[in-house]
């Protein structure tokens, strides 16, 4: 018994030290060969293509969606036109403003269709952008309002496009900023509530927490129906279309995260986290919370410190509901270098992120070796998006902290942001990772692979589950290459 049992210890160790060494070896045929390829990009998109990519965390519904799909929704309907501004309206313009405005069919027959087409891709996305005509953060930030018509209009098409790109681009899992709903309503109390957040927050005043209690308690027992029924509007859409469109299955699935802007008056912001939270809390689907939009702008840096206080008092109120937030995505000349200082610190220390989404400013942060190293402890993976800090700030290549992040052993995550906008797609910011970091190899990463599916807000079981069917993924994707080099 006792000869019998050390003979298949032994054969074990034999089985798994082949596996090991196959392993080892595999990893070191990859990394030969990528070095070999880092200049060239047609063979690193060929190589990265079939790579497993696991999921794209940090990624944004409507700038995800290509233009293309918003104006084949724009045709089809026939909508208006702005042939000076390339706006679109859907309702009927007036006779006064026909001299500037046609529709669809009237521009195809008169022949200029093809060239205004180009025209509103490029007003809608990066397309031709020639760094000249106005700022590239502005363009980018403004590109979201102008296709909005057709945006809320095309759910169905494009929640099936991003799914199709995933799947042709070897991904597994999607967790996609997604809106359907703002909390624009007023109530009475508003604006008296808005002037005095801002008085706490000029003395950033301890009492903020039971302030914000106050609101909460106001909002939701005297406007609760309205509230509550925003909230199953939304969590009803999210439900029908996802199920309608059979976006789960067993190689793929979506999850949503709910967003607010953080450029609006106090009292709005409050009632769009209220909704944001209590949706998540209550929706399957709906599995974090994000905030977005330029954190550059006049009221989102004047209220930075009232934002992370509402993240940290809804985060006591809904403990279950997981937050990702936008933090750091500014950089030197963009704003005052004091700014540059607290915005990451905050979302991490007093906000509590799960997540932190670009945190391009992190050397320029306060204490920005404490931060990181809290950071590593504390498991918060940070959201890298290569083409859109490029495009928005102007940051690539060594003036990129990716390194930095992986000096300290940060959890990193590769992501898309709004592949629409920005013309690319999640291959492209891996070929970017390789071609721009020549210290990063094949093991890294998987490393980063398997780290979106570890830092996702999925359930643990979900978890396992991907992670499983992605160990499948790479050894079909090892084998594939072994023989073919
Ligand atoms: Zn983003």
């Amino acid at each position: 018994m006792k000869h019998s049992l050390s003979l298949f210890l032994l054969f074990f160790i034999v089985q798994f030290t082949f596996a090991q060494n196959t392993n080892q070896e595999t990893t070191q045929r990859i990394d030969t060969y990528l070095d070999s390829i880092r200049n060239d990009e047609a063979k690193l998109r060929q190589f990265l293509t079939k790579l497993p990519k696991g999921a794209d965390i940090h990624h944004h519904y409507s700038g995800s969606v290509y233009a293309e799909t918003y104006l084949e929704y724009v045709e089809k309907n026939n909508l208006w036109i702005n042939r000076n501004t390339f706006a679109i309206s859907d309702s009927e313009v007036s006779r006064s403003e026909r001299s500037e405005w046609s529709r669809v069919n009237s521009l195809k027959a008169d022949g200029y269709w093809s060239d205004i087409k180009i025209k509103i891709i490029e007003s809608w996305s990066k397309l031709y952008f020639n760094y000249v005509s106005k700022p590239n953060d502005e363009h980018f930030f403004s590109t979201f309002d102008k296709f909005s018509i057709p945006e809320n209009a095309t759910f169905n098409e494009g929640i099936r496009e991003i799914k199709q790109r995933a799947i042709s681009e070897n991904v597994s899992y999607i967790e996609t900023m997604f809106t359907s709903t703002g909390f624009y309503n007023t109530f009475e109390k508003d604006e008296d509530f808005a002037t005095e957040l801002l008085k706490l927050q000029e003395t950033k005043d301890k009492s903020i927490q039971s302030k914000l209690a106050e609101l909460y308690k106001y909002y939701t027992a005297v406007e609760n129906k309205i509230f509550l029924s925003k909230v199953n509007d939304h969590n009803e859409l999210i439900q029908t279309l996802h199920t309608e469109n059979k976006i789960d299955d067993d190689k793929f699935m979506m999850r949503y995260q709910n967003y607010f802007i953080r450029v609006l008056d106090p009292a709005t912001t409050f009632k769009s986290f209220l909704i944001s939270f209590h949706s998540a809390h209550t929706s399957d689907l709906v599995v974090g919370v994000n905030i977005v939009a330029p954190e550059n702008n006049t009221v989102a840096m004047r209220d930075y410190w009232l934002h992370m206080q509402m993240f940290k008092y809804f985060k006591s109120v809904y403990p279950n509901v997981k937050t990702a937030m936008h933090a750091g995505e500014l950089t030197l000349g963009l704003v005052k270098p004091e700014d540059l200082t607290f915005h990451i610190n905050d979302a991490v220390l007093v906000a509590g992120a799960e997540r932190i989404g670009h945190g391009v400013d992190i050397a320029y942060e306060k204490n920005s070796e404490e931060l990181l190293k809290y950071m590593t402890q504390n498991e918060i993976a940070i959201e890298i998006s290569f083409s859109s800090n490029d495009f928005i700030l102007g940051v690539s290549g060594n003036r990129h902290p990716i390194l930095l992040y992986k000096s300290y052993n940060v959890p990193i995550v590769i992501s898309t942001d709004d592949a629409g906008v920005l013309r690319t797609d999640l291959t492209q910011q891996f070929l970017i990772l390789i071609r721009d970091y020549p210290s990063i190899n094949y093991q890294d990463i998987k490393k980063m692979v398997f780290n979106s599916i570890n830092y996702s807000f999925l359930t643990e079981s979900e978890k396992e589950k991907i992670r499983k069917d992605l160990e499948g993924r790479f050894l079909e994707f090892e084998v594939g290459f072994l023989e073919q080099h």
